[in-house]
């Protein structure tokens, strides 16, 4: 039975949260943690440089490609991802500890991620944030002013390919009204 299965597999659990890029899924995420201190979110590592403001194994490991690729070599990821030409990966270690350990483990992360980690842990509970509307996500993504053009319009093009995956996803939540979208989030993980 799942009773069983949930048993044998660990009183932790593991919940991916995705959406496209600008849909307001770290926003949602940091007051999620102020929230609940209990809860243990996954930083991640990335080829991405810095933007201002970004601190080194806070908001992410920054690392290198070639450093990056050794790591996926012996695979030392839970998932990783190609976004908007740079590389995302999840600790494998890390996060397995935490979930053995009994936490409630948070990864925000993107779409192929998302999706492996669907595949490899069927228990996981999936969340898919969803912008308003496409409009809205595009003044989302131009209005942090943080990237160049071109990756404003990578992130853009993504976008729109990743919403179409949303049904995909356990639980679907339109991040319109930012409370009420944090609520939902809320009633997902502790019902
Ligand atoms: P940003 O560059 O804006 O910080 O992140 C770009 C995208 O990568 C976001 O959708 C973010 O959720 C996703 N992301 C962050 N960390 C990871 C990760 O470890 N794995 C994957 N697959 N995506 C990630």
């Amino acid at each position: 039975s799942s009773a069983t299965t949930n048993e044998n597999q660990s009183p932790g659990r593991l919940v991916v949260l995705t959406g496209p890029s600008g849909v307001g899924k770290g926003t949602l995420m940091r007051s999620l943690l102020q929230r609940h201190p209990e809860l243990y979110y996954s930083v991640s590592v990335t080829t991405r440089s810095p933007r201002p403001g970004e601190i080194n194994g806070k908001n992410y490991y920054f690392i290198s490609r070639s450093k990056f690729e050794q790591l996926v070599a012996q695979g030392e990821f839970l998932e990783w991802a190609e976004f908007a030409g740079n590389y995302y990966g999840t600790p494998r270690e890390a996060v397995l500890n935490q979930v053995l350990s009994g936490k409630l483990v948070i990864l925000e992360i993107e779409l192929e991620g998302a999706r492996q980690i669907r595949a490899s842990f069927p228990g996981a509970l999936s969340i898919f944030i969803l912008p308003p509307s496409f409009e809205e996500l595009e003044q989302r993504i131009r209005g942090r002013g943080q990237d160049s053009e071109e990756a404003i319009v990578r992130r853009l093009r993504r976008a729109q390919e990743e919403v179409k995956a949303a049904d995909e996803f356990d639980i679907k939540i339109v991040n319109d009204d930012f409370e009420t979208a944090l609520k939902a989030i809320e009633a997902a993980l502790f019902k």
